[in-house]
């Protein structure tokens, strides 16, 4: 797609030594080139640009990262962002329902989906609804054959209905079954009466939505349509190979917010793949390298994470939230480092801590300044008095000394449940 050009603009950026605004919004305007002319609707394009110059000027350049690191990072976060997250099929028994319009490629990408599965490992088959279109059935059946995939149809039929229930009974030993459904020219009553027939009749685990690449922004209606009709709950776009507008897809996803599933790269069978967002984002980018560059980002915030001595010892203390501060400091926002741990770590804390802002830290960093040792050591002594006091010395309020407490103590608890092992894997060298 048109996005071949963001690579250009990576190389443009490496030449540079300085973060200044001439760069930023040169970058900013190459970027936005690159996704309208990939079809990302007008104002998801200004959403993303916008982030990316706000945080390249004002979020320090990491320790150690150059600018061409720093402004990659922003510009791959942002992009991201824009992007959303990927649906993720399991590889457990499951019933798929594909629904789309005609010519889209849905009985394709039902042939591509089983051949997906089965390389996995699993039983999968076919079942053949599309009575509409005349060469499906043929069509599938011999994709089915030629790759050893189970299937189901009745040529004659012309009640998908009943085809589909039939067809779950012929096929009830596998696994992942997928049932491809007929599509029109476009979305009229009589089809979304047959696709809520199916729906019931079958019950799939997942209604995935076949979206064709090339009709750009105007994905943006169909799936809406379709997606009020049925319910969808994934999308496929396919013919991503042969279209410079791919991104009028993925912004249709996003607007109506449901996850692209996978997209189709090809006429064969094999050109398919899973939705991978961050490999998507890295290949639009040009980069292998993002992986390394998030790898650095991780280090630099564990060299300056917390004491891990202490912290067995479960001595958490008001000194470990100052050490905390200056990390995220150096990092930017919490929520920001927390995403961009592989640890799944930052779904599970308190959304007040995500809320820390640049200003908060500043003014927790002052309160502790005029704290004595005593009390940073062992915060429990602090009580209304001393907390009278910090404030007065800190320039602050009493209440605004009670959050800081109040935030060490929510650190403390998570620290606590995270040494039980609750949170899975630590962020923190030196631990197991
Ligand atoms: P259906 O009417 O939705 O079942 O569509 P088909 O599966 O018959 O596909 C319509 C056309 O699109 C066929 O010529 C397919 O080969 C082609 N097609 C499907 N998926 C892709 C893809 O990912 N890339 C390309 N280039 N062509 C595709």
């Amino acid at each position: 797609m048109a996005l071949e050009s963001l690579k250009d603009i990576v190389k443009k950026i490496a030449r540079s030594t300085t973060v200044d605004k001439a760069l930023v919004e040169e970058v900013v305007r190459d970027i936005q080139r690159a996704l309208l002319k990939a079809d990302v609707n007008v104002r998801q394009v200004k959403e993303i640009s916008d982030a990316i110059k706000k945080r390249a000027l004002s979020e320090d350049v990491l320790p150690t990262f150059n600018v061409r690191e720093h402004i990659i990072r922003i510009v791959y976060e942002e992009l991201m962002r824009g992007i959303g997250e990927g649906l993720e099929i399991p590889l457990k028994k499951a019933k798929i329902m594909l629904v789309g319009l005609q010519g889209s490629g849905k009985t394709t990408t039902a042939a591509k989906l089983a051949k997906y599965f089965k390389d996995k490992g699993m039983k999968t088959g076919v079942i053949a609804a599309d009575t509409w279109r005349p060469a499906a059935y043929e069509q599938l059946k011999q994709l089915a054959e030629s790759y050893g995939i189970g299937f189901y149809g009745e040529k004659e039929n012309k009640d998908a209905v009943e085809i589909a229930r039939n067809g779950l009974k012929a096929l009830k030993d596998y696994d992942m079954i997928i049932i491809d459904t007929a599509g029109r020219h476009a979305l009229e009553e009589e089809l979304i009466d047959e696709m809520i027939e199916i729906a019931k009749a079958t019950q799939p685990d997942y209604k995935l939505l076949v979206l064709d690449a090339a009709i750009g922004q105007l994905a943006s209606r169909q799936a809406k349509a379709f997606h009020d009709a049925i319910g969808i709950n994934g999308i496929i776009i396919t013919k991503f190979d042969g279209t410079a507008k791919g991104g009028g897809a993925l912004s249709a996803a996003r607007e109506i917010g449901i996850p692209i599933a996978f997209i189709g790269t090809g006429e064969k069978v094999e050109d398919f793949e899973r939705f991978d967002p961050a490999g998507f984002v890295s290949r639009l980018l040009g980069m292998g390298d993002i992986k390394a560059l998030l790898e650095k980002v991780e280090r630099v915030v564990s060299e300056e994470e917390l004491d891990p001595e202490a912290f067995l010892k479960g001595t958490f203390t008001l000194k470990d939230v100052y050490k905390q501060i200056e990390a995220m400091n150096k990092m930017g926002p919490i929520s920001k480092i927390f995403e961009l741990l592989p640890f799944g770590f930052s779904m599970k804390v308190d959304d007040s801590m995500m809320e820390m802002t640049q200003e908060k830290m500043k003014k927790f960093r002052v309160i502790m300044d005029s704290m004595t040792e005593e009390e940073l050591l062992n915060p429990k002594i602090i009580d209304s008095s001393r907390i009278r006091r910090i404030a007065i010395g800190s320039g602050t309020s009493p209440q605004e000394v009670k959050e800081l407490l109040k935030y060490y103590k929510t650190m403390k608890s998570v620290m606590k449940k995270m040494k039980k092992g609750k949170f899975g894997k630590l962020p923190i060298k030196g631990l197991p």
